[in-house]
Parts: C-alpha cells; sequence; structure tokens
C-alpha cells in the first residue's frame, strides 16, 4: 500500500517526555519512509518556542531540496514574535517552504484574539497552507474554524481528528483533517461527510506507522476510500512540482 503522510516531524528536538526521542535526521526518516512504503510527506520541525524556529525551518528546507520527490516542507514560527511575519516572508519566498505548522498549545496562543489577524491575513495572502495541532484549549477545533471562516481560501488541517473536529470538516470546506491519534469510529464519521478531506497523518516519530496504519486499516469503510485516504487526497492537495 503506497502512503502519503500529513504529518512528520524532522530535525533536531529540544527537551521532550523522556521517554521519547524525537529527533530525526532526514536520511533516517527516509530509510523509515522505504520501510513502510511511504512515497510523499508534510515534513516540519519538532516544537520548539523561542527563537530556533527559523534554523529549523532552514533544516526543513535543506532536507526538501535533498529529496524534492518525497517531501513538503511546512515551516514552524512562534506567531506571538515581532518578527513572526518576517518568518512567514522568509519561509515562503527564500525558503520556498509549502505550508505552516501551528501548535496553539505549545506555541500559547489563541488563534482567534485580534492581536493574531495580521499574522493569519500574511499567511493567507502568502497562500500557505497550515496544519493545525487540535486538542483541548487554545488547540480547540472551534477555535481554528473561525480562522478557517474568516479566511475562506486558506486550506487548513486539522491535525488529529479528534471529535470536534467532525463539525468543522462539515462546516468548512476548506477545513481538511489528518488521522493521527484518532480512532476508527471517527474516520467513518468523518467519511460520511466527505472522503476527500481526510488525510493519512503519522506524528512519526512521536507515534509509529504500524498503529498509526492499523487505524486506517481497522475502519470499516471501503477499500476506495481508505486508498483516498492514504493517498489520493494528500497527491490532490499538494501536486508534485514538474520537473
Ligand atoms: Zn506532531
Amino acid at each position: 500500500m503506497k502512503i502519503c503522510d500529513a504529518h512528520v516531524h524532522l530535525g533536531k528536538s529540544g527537551p521532550w517526555q523522556p521517554y521519547m526521542k524525537p529527533t530525526i535526521y532526514v536520511d533516517e526518516l527516509i530509510r523509515l519512509f522505504n520501510k513502510y512504503d511511504v512515497q510523499r510527506a508534510i515534513v516540519f520541525p519538532n516544537p520548539n518556542v523561542g527563537d530556533k524556529y527559523p534554523e529549523m525551518n532552514d533544516y526543513i528546507a535543506a532536507s526538501v531540496k535533498k529529496h524534492p520527490e518525497r517531501l513538503v516542507g511546512f515551516g514552524r514560527v512562534d506567531p506571538r514574535r515581532e518578527d513572526a511575519i518576517k518568518e512567514l516572508t522568509r519561509m515562503k519566498n527564500k525558503l520556498a517552504l509549502t505550508g505552516l505548522k501551528l501548535h496553539p498549545f505549545v506555541e500559547c496562543f489563541r488563534p482567534d484574539h485580534p492581536f493574531f489577524n495580521k499574522f493569519f491575513q500574511k499567511t493567507s495572502q502568502l497562500k500557505l497552507p497550515i496544519l493545525f495541532h487540535t486538542g483541548d484549549g487554545f488547540s480547540s477545533p472551534g477555535l481554528i474554524q473561525k480562522i478557517a471562516t474568516r479566511h475562506p481560501h486558506m486550506t487548513i488541517v486539522l491535525g488529529h481528528l479528534r471529535e470536534g473536529c467532525l463539525g468543522a470538516l462539515k462546516e468548512c470546506p476548506n477545513i481538511y483533517v489528518e488521522t493521527s491519534g484518532t480512532l476508527p469510529n471517527l474516520i467513518e464519521l468523518a467519511a460520511d461527510i466527505d472522503a476527500d478531506r481526510i488525510l493519512f497523518g503519522s506524528d512519526v516519530p512521536y507515534y509509529r506507522y504500524p498503529t498509526q496504519i492499523a487505524i486506517i486499516e481497522s475502519a470499516e469503510i471501503p477499500q476506495k476510500i481508505k486508498n483516498k485516504i492514504f493517498h489520493d487526497s494528500f497527491q490532490a492537495l499538494f501536486k508534485e512540482k514538474q520537473k
């Protein structure tokens, strides 16, 4: 089964839970992709707020240059910082990154607060799709849905397909979901809404391919829909650059 993966971390990590070692460099990642038949993936830095994101974004850009046919590079920015918009512009224009990963919980910002309006306007203007971590608090799908509604042309991917993501998927045609850490039951419900907007995600190296693949495999949906989730929807959204 050929796979495209919408959620992969790449590069050096700061300290994290001691039972996880999220640092992974590109050669090791490509070996892992080959083992599990991962054709293409969105890759972005590990969580590390403060002033580290720009150099981590540089590593993503260098990795994409090495493997342009395998990697779709997303950058990370701490939107609270004064230089956030400058880094967004650099990511797009200088590093040629494709999108942005935001984690409102780790980066500690409330997405719908007016302070961030300019940031999202710039993201929209630069046509950067955003993958949002979803969960509790500042990462609630309802808050992210507000951004999707304000910017109907912005592509937003909700990470981890929580129950709260289903309403957002139904309401907003510009919202996609990604399946890392979800349940087969939620995939079945999401497939009833729109199978074309469900993307397989692994959250490697925090989660592992065998468990994340098994979530899709055990959903009671037709094989054709599984193929969309594993592969087709991603390829439609992130078309390969013509050589
Ligand atoms: Zn992640």
